[in-house]
C-alpha cells in the first residue's frame, strides 16, 4: 500500500480562494491543514512550463522548508478560441492587483478582436503532493464549459463568474463551494465537478485516510 497522509499537511498556496477550497476538500479526512502563509513560507517563482511543473515547484519548496508533506495546486483557464490563453498565465492576466474583473474583460476583448463566436473553455488543475524526502505524486483534473458575458455571481474567485460548466445553468460564481466541488463523499459515485475537485478525488483515493467503502 502507498503511504497515506496522517497528521499535518501544508497547503502550499498564498491564494485565499484556493486555500479555502482545499481546506474544505480536506475537512472530512481529519488531516490538519496548515497554509504556507501561516508558516511564513515565501512564494517561489513559478518558472515551470506546465501546470504540473509549477505545482511541483510550489509543493517541494513548502515540503523542504517545513519538513512536512505539502500539497500544491497549479491551475488556470484555457480558452479554445485564444489558443489556450490565458492558461498558465491565468493569475498573471489579473496583474499585481489581482484584478480578475480586468482579466475577464481582457478575455472578452481578445475574443471580440478575433471575431470569435467559439466560447468554449476549460479549467485545469494539477495537484502535487510533495513528501519531505523529495518524492512526489501528481493528480490532474479538468472541467469543460462555456464563457458567459457579462460575468455572473459573486461566489468563488478568479474567473469563476465567467465560467458555466457544461450541463449547468449557473456559473461557478453563482454556485456555493460545495456545488462547485460537487463531491458527495457518501455516494458510490462521488461526481466531482470542478477541475480541483476532480484532481482532489484522485489524490484522496491514493493518499488520504479511507473515509468509507466508496472511496
Ligand atoms: P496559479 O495556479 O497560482 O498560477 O493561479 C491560477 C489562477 O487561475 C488563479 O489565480 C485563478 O485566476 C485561476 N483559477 C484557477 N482555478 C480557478 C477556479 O477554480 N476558479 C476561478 N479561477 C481559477
Amino acid at each position: 500500500m502507498p503511504p497515506r497522509l496522517t497528521g499535518r499537511v501544508v497547503i502550499a498556496t498564498h491564494n485565499p480562494g484556493k486555500l479555502r477550497e482545499m481546506r474544505e476538500l480536506l475537512a472530512p479526512f481529519g488531516v490538519e491543514a496548515v497554509s504556507a502563509g501561516e508558516l511564513g513560507l515565501p512564494e517561489p517563482d513559478e518558472t515551470g512550463t506546465t501546470y504540473a511543473e509549477n505545482a511541483a515547484i510550489k509543493a517541494h519548496a513548502a515540503a523542504r522548508a517545513s519538513g512536512l508533506p505539502a500539497l500544491a495546486d497549479d491551475s488556470g483557464v484555457a480558452v479554445a478560441a485564444l489558443d489556450g490563453a490565458p492558461g498558465l498565465f491565468s493569475a498573471r492576466w489579473a496583474g499585481p492587483g489581482k484584478d480578475f474583473a480586468a482579466a475577464m474583460a481582457r478575455i472578452e476583448r481578445e475574443l471580440a478582436r478575433r471575431g470569435s463566436t467559439d466560447r468554449r473553455a476549460h479549467f485545469v488543475s494539477a495537484l502535487v503532493l510533495a513528501w519531505p524526502d523529495g518524492g512526489e505524486d501528481l493528480f490532474e483534473g479538468r472541467v469543460f464549459g462555456t464563457l458567459v458575458h457579462p460575468p455572473r455571481g459573486t461566489l468563488g474567485f478568479g474567473y469563476d463568474p465567467m465560467f458555466q460548466p457544461d450541463g449547468y445553468q449557473a456559473t461557478f460564481g453563482e454556485m456555493t463551494s460545495s456545488e462547485k466541488h460537487g463531491i458527495d463523499w457518501a455516494s458510490s459515485d462521488p461526481q466531482p465537478l470542478s477541475h480541483r475537485a476532480r484532481a482532489f478525488l484522485a489524490f484522496a483515493r491514493h493518499r488520504l485516510p479511507v473515509l468509507n467503502v466508496n472511496m
